[in-house]
């Protein structure tokens, strides 16, 4: 086969979506937030408009959801906090076809386009169809070009009574500082172990164990958490392989296991073979390509074993995201020292980081160091 030219890809199995469909499809639940909620309360109580909220969190905490449930509050018939849900107005924003709720949203590695601007710009100064106000939801909102920006901050400087703007940002230091002064900021975090577990505890598809492990790998994000178990049982063949290759290496310091950390990626044939098989990889000429998706998903996993390998040797195994296969890991943890694994951690570390940086443009976020925090 010439060299660059593909075969196609096996029929294997349709890789699950890595991010959740537009919130109203499944309607999914409000879970956590619970300051950000009291403030949202009283906007709504005292129907604050004519201005711009800045909301910035991690990305799949809930921004969005939440954001499309704030102006149902506002617009529903019953005009019950968040929406009643059931009435003609919240099915419609639900549905995405709210003539006074207006989305702009951006393909991933695309930014927003002045002409998005200026659309919004029209609409704005049109009043709304129904009632008193009218919502701009910008998701990704620091996904834009200077220009783009400064035609925004035009409008947002002197915005109607009758709107709403909302930014919606997992970077808040990519918004203009002239925006952001001008905005109300709502800030979101992770949501906490607990009410994240209750939830899942009462959907009944979980062991307590396997719960944990999907809100410890999620750090508290719900739009990972609430992925359909289909989605879960893919990452536990995942988990399952890197595992399985990991007990074949780690228990004798060969060659290959040394190659592998020095990111030689030779021996991971076996690992790729069975990545493969799961995901319907595809294999050229000049080796295996892998979608980036599963790359950092594979690395992931791995990176997580090890930590949770570290934390078992230092005893404090309440800090481990594999919680469901713990047995396991003790096993794997009496043959490896702390500071080996350490400095193996800092090896996927960098690992991820260069992929990050100079493969994927920095579009994915590496996780943080080791830290009790
Ligand atoms: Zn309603």
């Amino acid at each position: 086969m010439p060299r660059g030219k593909r075969k196609h890809p096996p029929a294997g199995p349709t890789p699950p979506a890595p991010t959740p469909g537009p919130p109203g499809d499944a309607r999914p639940p409000i879970l956590g937030h619970e300051s950000v909620l009291r403030r949202l309360q009283t906007y709504h109580r005292q129907r604050w408009r004519g201005g711009t909220m800045l909301w910035v969190g991690p990305p799949a905490v809930g921004k969005k959801t939440l954001a499309l449930r704030f102006a149902r509050g506002y617009l529903c018939e019953q005009g019950t906090f968040l929406g009643c849900g059931t009435c003609r107005a919240c099915r419609l924003i639900d549905q995405g076809q709210h003539p006074d709720v207006l989305v702009f949203t951006v393909e991933p590695g695309q930014n927003h386009s002045i002409e998005d601007v200026w659309r919004f710009q029209h609409q704005v100064a049109l009043k709304p169809w129904h009632g008193d106000v009218k919502f701009f939801l910008w998701d990704d909102a620091e996904r834009m070009r200077q220009e783009a920006a400064n035609a925004m901050l035009k409008t947002l400087e002197e915005p109607p009574e009758d709107t709403i703007t909302i930014l919606i940002t997992s970077q808040v230091y990519r918004i203009l500082p002239t925006i952001r002064s001008r905005a109300q900021i709502l800030r979101f975090g992770p949501v906490r172990e607990d009410v994240l577990l209750s939830y899942l505890m009462r959907q009944g598809e979980w062991t307590e164990a396997e719960a944990r492990w999907v809100i410890r790998w999620s750090q508290g994000r719900p739009g990972l958490v609430l992925q359909p178990r289909s989605f879960w049982e893919f990452h536990k063949r995942l988990r399952r392989a890197v595992l399985d290759w990991f007990q074949q290496w780690l228990p004798q310091p060969q060659e290959a296991w040394w190659r592998y950390m020095e990111m030689d990626l030779r021996p991971l044939t076996g690992l790729a073979q069975e990545v493969f098989r799961i995901t319907g990889g595809i294999y050229t000429a000049d080796g295996w390509v892998w979608n980036r998706w599963w790359v950092q998903q594979v690395v992931l996993h791995g990176l997580m074993i090890l930590r949770d390998l570290y934390w078992l040797r230092l005893g404090l195994r309440h800090l481990i995201v594999n919680v469901d296969v713990v047995g396991t890991l003790e096993r794997m943890a009496a043959w490896v020292e702390p500071a080996w694994v350490e400095g193996r951690i800092e090896a996927w570390l960098s690992f991820l980081h260069d992929m990050a940086v100079y493969h994927f443009g920095g579009a994915w976020q590496v996780p943080g160091r080791l830290t009790t925090a």
